[in-house]
């Protein structure tokens, strides 16, 4: 028996026979070529053939998994027709007198190197993207098939890393776990596991030379058990009927209230960050988006989304939620989500920082495009807009304003605009101290967690080594969740937790008793607060 460690990437046990996934593997040469001019004929020609199956794949993507998901075959056929890789490829067989395959994964290999060493995260996921359309390529010059894994059973796929063409490849009935030796939380796979609903590792650096072997998947410790002894296999058998018998009696609560036994009734709410996340929202019977991160569809673009890109996600969730309520954040980006295009100097202290409504009210411009789109947007649905990181009562006013103007605006456009409920987030101690204040001018208060823990406690919450001085539990947050309740409540508005805490199924009945209104929580986790909430 052989224990490896990750990064848990989604939670859940998985049991099953490991196999190793890899598209096949053409072994490049390099050799002479006497006509450059033929070689690279042939070269554009393999490049149709693969521009023609990333079609093909969108279209098979869109049907599968929705547009969003299905959008990074566009950016693969965009990149496929960069000029600078193709002069790249071409210059090569040109100056170098070489084969088109070896100049393909050359020159595929240079690039996915500049954007691995880029600072932007965005960027650097792009260095797999590009070996991708690189190998594919590769493969049709050489008259290689595509390849996989041949899973006969349900299996524990274990890969170097996937790509999200490989990974929408798969037959889904057939994977019960990912696990890659390389790859981030946020990779693809991490996302589509996470949609999926199936347990997911990455950074399992050691998972070498595994195929075909027993395993076992650890969604929660981060841990891939090869050739499990038999008292090992038992007890994760028993881990897993329990998680089987506990998903069946929360999916007994699907379309029920979340009301407590005497009659409160609490919304439970999920978290999102993107339109792809609405599928899961609604599987999981979310009563509500309780917020949407706005600044993913940021941080996925290359440059500023603009208005009609942004009004179509909103308008999207909108309508796939059916009239539920929708709060979608306005841009939260800066401290630990930076954005090249946004050209922001580097700081000493970021999450201090320039960020969020403090970017939102420097840069107006940028800050009025995403409002313009969110008051289209309420023509279609219930949403309602919430701001980060209010320190003071003027930022709430100032927003107001330039709100009210741009609904003005729209309406001697003649554009239609709905009913907007207009909220902040409370995640600093400045905006509890003065919520008496704050709540006179909103619709309700959300309360960030995550954030007020770091402001409070002053961590960071992004330095591991002060996991141990991390305390979600700390009285000052639970008294400041209270302060906020209650001054919420003296002026008639609801207020509620969309911070990581509010998942912590542990403090959910302090949280009713405290008179919370609402929890948002990750998809995964709307029927386990449930759960808790009608058995109170
Ligand atoms: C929070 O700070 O608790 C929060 C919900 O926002 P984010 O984690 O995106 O900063
Ligand atoms: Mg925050």
């Amino acid at each position: 028996m052989k224990v490896l460690s990750g990064k848990a990437a989604f939670k859940g046990v998985a049991i099953g026979k490991i196999r190793e996934f890899g598209a096949k593997k053409v072994e490049v040469n390099k050799t002479s070529v006497s006509d450059a001019e033929a070689e690279i004929t042939r070269f554009e020609a393999a490049k149709e053939t693969a521009s023609a199956q990333l079609g093909a794949l969108y279209e098979k993507a869109v049907a599968e998994v929705g547009e969003e998901n299905a959008a990074i075959f566009e950016v693969h056929q965009m990149m496929l027709e960069d000029e600078d890789y193709l002069d790249g490829i071409k210059g090569m067989i040109r100056d170098e007198q070489v084969n088109a395959e070896y100049a393909v994964s050359v020159t595929g290999q240079n690039f996915s190197e500049v954007f691995a060493g880029m600072d932007d995260d965005y960027m650097r996921e792009r260095a797999a993207d590009v070996k991708d359309i690189s190998a594919r390529v590769v493969r049709i010059l050489a008259g290689v098939e595509e390849g996989g894994a041949v899973m006969e059973e349900p299996s524990i796929l274990v890969a170097e890393d996937l790509a999200p063409s490989e990974t929408l490849q798969l037959d889904r009935s057939k994977v019960l776990a990912f696990v890659t030796r390389k790859g981030s939380t946020n990779s693809h796979t991490a996302i589509l596991a996470r949609t999926m609903n199936i347990p997911a590792l990455v950074m399992v650096t050691e998972a070498e030379h595994v195929d075909g072997l027993m395993g076992i998947v650890d969604g929660k410790e981060g841990k891939l058990i090869v050739e499990p002894d038999e008292e090992t296999l038992r007890s994760y058998q028993d881990k897993l009927e329990e998680q089987k018998k506990e998903q069946e009696l929360l999916n007994a609560l699907k379309g029920k209230p979340s009301v407590t036994k005497d009659g409160r009734k609490i919304n439970v709410y999920a978290n999102i960050g993107g339109v792809e996340d609405v599928e899961a929202v609604l599987a999981n019977d979310a009563e509500g988006i309780g917020l949407f991160r706005s600044e993913f569809l940021y941080l996925q673009s290359s440059d500023y989304p603009s208005e009609e890109e942004q009004f179509e996600a909103y308008k999207a969730v909108a309508e796939k939620m059916g009239g539920k309520r929708v709060i979608i954040r306005t841009l939260d980006i800066g401290a630990d989500k930076q954005i090249d295009y946004f050209g922001l100097d580097k700081e000493e202290n970021p999450a201090l920082g320039y960020r969020a409504v403090r970017i939102c009210l420097n840069k107006r411009e940028v800050f009025k495009t995403q409002l313009r789109a969110l008051c289209r947007a309420s023509a279609f649905g219930r949403i309602a807009i919430m701001v980060p990181m209010i320190i003071s009562v003027w930022e709430v006013r100032t927003v107001k304003e330039i709100l009210e103007r741009i609904k003005e605006e729209l309406k001697e456009e003649g554009k239609e605009v709905g009913d907007i409920e207009f909220g902040i987030m409370i995640e600093t101690p400045a905006s509890v101290i003065i919520a008496d204040e704050l709540a006179k001018e909103v619709d309700f208060f959300s309360i960030g967690t995550n954030d007020l823990t770091q402001y409070t406690l002053a961590i960071d919450r992004q330095n591991a080594k002060l996991d141990m001085f991390y305390n979600a539990h700390h009285p000052a947050i639970l008294r400041m969740i209270k302060m906020v309740v209650d001054a919420a409540h003296k002026e008639g508005i609801w207020a509620g937790i969309c911070g990581e805490l509010g998942a912590d199924t542990t403090l959910t009945e302090e949280f009713v008793n405290m008179g919370l209104d609402e929890l948002s929580v990750s998809p995964g986790m709307v029927l386990p607060v449930r759960n808790k909430v009608v058995n109170m």
